[in-house]
């Protein structure tokens, strides 16, 4: 063998030995963290059956195993131990757990029948004819279904580019919006695309750039005096021909879509500055170029507002992309946007036999109307601003907090080992993330530097569960900068 082949085969190892885990390892960490005897046995069986590479096994050192829910915002595993839950099942819980109408939707759609190939029923029109209704954009549209979200973004990159005959699509970079083979090249992520070797993502016409990640500015830049040089940067590379995107001179242009998350949910719970969204929708529009919106997080009430596009007034996204919480905790996704581009392909253009199956309709129907009725939404917004106060509070205390962001009960927290100079603190979230887990806590950990905590408890979690959150946290960072030596500057 050449050196240079020896080399990727050192490579490879590398690798896989990089993301690799080890079982026994996992078992010392639970027994440490004091997982009760049936979670001990249960995680146990799980290891022996269960393929490491899915992922539970990236969120702690140990994972818990997840019996039921309790009222507002708790999860107990499987010795009954309480946790305040807050992933609400990664967005999609909204409503929290238990509500009889759903269930009683379920059971009677079940009764009917539950599934039949993506045929027509009454329940899924039903449900097409309310989410157009409750879809940003004041014109006709039409529904498109899917099952993930990552099923709903391969619709979407397919129509577009089938709609307007052009090849590209924007995103940003540290997007999130599946993991699929194709979708993987719209969610740039190391350890995503690490996973994909040795084909790399294999989308060659989709094109990133910087999200405005202002505590971090991916151009080195002050909030203040930036002048939106993230703006800047997309109108420079749809000016000059030699981006290959587009040719002003000629009136002419590749790009088929901006297909972006508002706020990178995956990536940390990151919200951009007020002028930005605004500011990106108006680039697409002077150039005929579609914004498409992957609500698929933000949506549904969990950022104070029905759709996080709600709080620009004036953004109308030609697409918009839900799922997550739509259907109270059954698998349902739906690209929803301008009929003329949804009625631009022809029959079966793409198909997945559970799209818009009966019994998913039928919770979410339940599930939107709750939504709606119950104005959870501003419910979000409320507990959100209480919820935000007590982090605050905490920020002033804890050097190791530093910062906090947050809209309605969308909240990201962000670490650092040394307030001036913000090092991220990685290894210490990853600490904080499973000693949470100890004090009674499910928090996910996220960031482009993997020190954030990304915060989506379910909408209904109560005043004293906040309460009791913040108390949990300002001991765990306690013990964090203790242990880390973190001290205020
Ligand atoms: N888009 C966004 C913004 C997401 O947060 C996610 C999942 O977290 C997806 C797409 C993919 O959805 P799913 O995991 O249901 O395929």
């Amino acid at each position: 063998m050449s050196a240079e082949s020896d080399k990727m085969v050192l490579d490879a190892k590398k690798r896989k030995s990089a993301f690799k885990l080890n079982p026994d390892k996992i078992m010392r960490s639970a027994t440490e963290m004091g997982f009760g005897s049936k979670s001990l046995e249960l995680l146990k069986r799980a290891l022996a059956v269960e393929s490491l590479g899915s992922m539970p096994f990236s969120l702690y050192r140990a994972p818990p195993i997840i019996e039921r829910a309790g009222e507002g915002a708790v999860i107990y595993d499987a010795d009954g131990k309480e946790y305040i839950d807050m992933i609400a099942g990664f967005s999609v819980n909204n409503i929290g757990y238990h509500r009889r109408e759903v269930l009683d939707a379920i059971i009677e759609q079940f009764k009917k029948i539950s599934q039949y190939a993506e045929m027509l029923s009454e329940v899924r029109i039903k449900l097409s004819e309310l989410l157009v209704k409750v879809t940003p954009g004041n014109y006709p549209k039409k529904v498109f279904y899917g099952v993930t979200g990552t099923d709903a973004n391969e619709i979407t990159l397919k129509l577009v580019r089938f709609y307007t005959g052009r090849a590209y699509v924007m995103t940003h970079w540290a997007d999130y919006h599946g993991r699929t083979s194709a979708v993987s090249a719209l969610t740039s992520s190391f350890s995503t695309w690490a996973q994909t070797y040795p084909v790399p993502p294999s989308d060659p016409a989709i094109v990133r750039f910087p999200f405005p990640y202002c505590y971090r500015c991916p151009f080195g830049l002050k909030r203040d005096s930036c002048g939106l040089a993230c703006l800047h940067h997309v109108e420079y590379m749809l000016a000059s021909s030699y981006y290959g995107l587009s040719s002003p001179g000629k009136g002419l242009t590749n790009v088929a879509a901006f297909l972006i998350e508002p706020f990178q949910s995956a990536a940390g719970y990151i919200i951009p500055p007020d002028e930005y969204l605004p500011g990106i929708y108006k680039i697409a529009k002077e150039r005929d170029i579609l914004f498409v919106v992957d609500e698929i997080q933000t949506g549904w009430a969990r950022t104070g507002k029905l759709w996080a596009v709600n709080h620009y007034p004036g953004i109308e996204p030609d697409i918009i992309l839900v799922s997550k919480s739509i259907a109270g905790g059954l698998p349902c996704s739906a690209v929803v946007g301008r009929s003329e581009i949804m009625d631009s392909w022809g029959p079966g253009a793409f198909s997945t036999t559970f799209a818009g199956y009966m019994l998913a309709a039928a919770s979410a129907l339940k599930t939107i109307e709750i939504i709606v009725s119950e104005d959870l939404a501003s419910q979000a917004d409320k507990k959100g601003r209480y919820f935000l106060k007590g982090l605050e509070e905490l920020k002033d205390r804890h050097p190791i907090l530093g910062d906090v962001q947050g809209k309605g009960l969308y909240i990201g927290l962000e670490f650092v080992k040394d307030e001036r100079e913000k090092t991220p603190a990685a290894k210490e979230t990853e600490w904080m993330a499973s000693r949470l887990l100890e004090l009674g806590m499910l928090v996910k950990r996220a960031g482009y530097f993997r020190n954030r905590f990304a915060l989506s408890p379910p909408l209904n979690i109560t005043y004293q569960q906040i309460d009791k959150a913040i108390e949990i946290f300002d001991r765990a960072f306690a013990e964090a900068e203790q242990k880390f030596n973190i001290k205020k500057s």
